[in-house]
């Protein structure tokens, strides 16, 4: 749609009208905000006229930048053949069809079949219903109770707010009872005195004494981010991902690798799994999987799960209008064709990833900068007062918050959580428009470091 109307008068309205996600409503309602009309490469461009860098590959999900033709092409196409239909009552269409054989493809090995949904929300509560679903089917109807982390970010309808650990949605939503969390494998938050190892080991252990408290007989999952993307990059220490697996090995219990952040090669392999050498039986997948281009998420099922859902007969009493919608589709599978085709995943975590890499440990240099973490193409700096004893710049993220508004003002796109400074910019970023990433980093840090210690 080209911009008919005026910046001023589209603040207005959006200010009247629209209510935002994730926004105090009263205060948007008051500010407004920022309207975005167009994207190229890796900028965005606001009705200001501003020109701004993506440093965030949209909401992580833009990992080819915003022009790709043969995607948007792909999507015009389907919608002239076959704009909707839905996937009930034994019809199905093509773009749906050779999306899931696609996804069987590219996923791990025995993973052989995807549900479709709109977004990671409603995939994860997809991999709830299935997750129930097949301990039912063997007989096991117990076993139904699901362990997270606090602080992951697994979505916000109800079960994925549920499922995730952040503190400010539980506290806006009444959640299901069944899930449970144990604490994030944040060292540089919870490590005190431990060096990362012990410390990486210690936090796996917290599931392997939350699945005795509980009983092994009662529960049904584990879910968990390989990386924590939105609550702050949070990469755990090598030692926690293979404990995590012994312990899992141990028990009949499912693990769900939620992968709408760490698929499609964020974390240098294609899926985040991969990375770490652990093997899930559900994938929750949404995002770059069509690019960002258009709305669908989903979960992948492995052979032995599917196996017990296929044999075990019955309806699955669970769908979406949309799932598997041939636009949407058709976007997955234009995308998933330039990820196999050019190699750009690869190619990505062998050379744009390493630069990334080495200009993210430049920043631990900042007097302000207290940890950087970094794995393919996402990264987080943590901003202090001291970095010895790890004191925050400011109460309540404010310095991080500080420093994300002047990166914006200066043209670049990053995003703060908590106090870490967020970065995943998308891969066909060019090894130059990297090193601008950083250097208008360091300004909003220097900035920053020079506002706190003059106030
Ligand atoms: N899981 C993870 C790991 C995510 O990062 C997100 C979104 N940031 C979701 C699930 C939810 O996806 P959506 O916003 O598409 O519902």
């Amino acid at each position: 749609m080209n911009a008919t109307l005026d910046t001023a008068t589209l603040k207005k309205l959006d200010q009247d009208h629209h209510f935002h996600p994730f926004t105090d409503f009263n205060d948007y309602a008051q500010n407004g905000g920022r309207i975005i009309s167009r994207a190229e490469h890796i900028y965005i461009y606001d009705s200001d006229g501003h020109k701004i860098q993506d440093g965030m590959s949209g909401l992580w999900c833009c990992n080819l930048g915003y022009s790709m033709d043969a995607i948007k092409n792909a999507v015009a196409a389907q919608l002239q053949e076959l704009p909707f239909y839905n996937n009930f009552f034994r019809c199905s269409n093509q773009p749906a069809v050779e999306l899931a054989s696609k996804l069987a493809e590219v996923t791990p090995e025995g993973f052989n079949h995807a549900f479709f949904t709109n977004s990671g929300s409603e995939a994860n509560d997809t991999q709830l219903k299935l997750v129930h679903r097949y301990f039912d089917l063997l007989g096991k109807p117990n076993k139904k109770l699901v362990i997270s982390r606090k602080n992951a970010y697994h979505g916000s309808t109800i079960a994925a707010s549920s499922l995730g650990g952040m503190s400010a949605m539980h506290d806006q939503t009444m959640g299901l009872n069944y899930i449970h969390h144990i604490n994030q494998p944040h060292w540089f938050e919870r490590g005190g005195d431990l060096d990362e190892a012990s410390f990486g080991i210690q936090a796996a252990r917290e599931l392997e004494a939350k699945i005795d408290e509980l009983g092994e007989e009662n529960v049904a999952a584990f879910i968990a981010e390989p990386v924590q993307g939105a609550g702050g990059v949070i990469i755990p220490p090598e030692s926690y991902w293979p404990e995590i697996k012994r312990i899992l090995d141990e028990r009949d219990i499912l693990f769900i690798s939620d992968e709408v952040i760490c698929g499609f090669g964020r974390t240098g392999r294609w899926f985040g799994c991969e990375t770490y050498g652990v093997e899930p039986d559900l994938i929750t997948f949404a995002k770059a999987v069509t690019n960002g281009f258009m709305p669908l998420g989903g979960s992948m099922i492995n052979d032995k799960m599917a196996d017990v859902l296929l044999s075990g007969g019955g309806e699955f009493a669970h769908g979406l209008t949309y799932s598997g919608h041939p636009a949407s589709c058709a976007a997955g599978l234009a995308t998933l064709d330039i990820y196999q085709n050019t190699g750009i995943i690869e190619k990505t975590a062998e050379d744009l990833a390493p630069h990334f890499a080495m200009r993210v440990k430049e920043l631990e240099a900042h007097a302000i900068v207290g940890q950087v973490r970094v794995l393919g193409m996402f990264a987080a700096a943590e901003l202090v007062k001291d970095k010895g004893s790890r004191e925050r710049l400011a109460p309540e993220s404010a310095g991080a918050v500080y420093c994300r508004d002047r990166a914006i003002e200066d043209g670049l796109m990053v995003r703060q959580t908590g106090d870490a400074m967020i970065m995943a910019p998308p891969f066909v970023t060019t090894p130059a428009e990297i090193d601008t990433l950083f250097e208008k980093l360091s300004v909003a840090l220097d900035k920053t470091a020079s506002h706190y210690s003059a106030s």
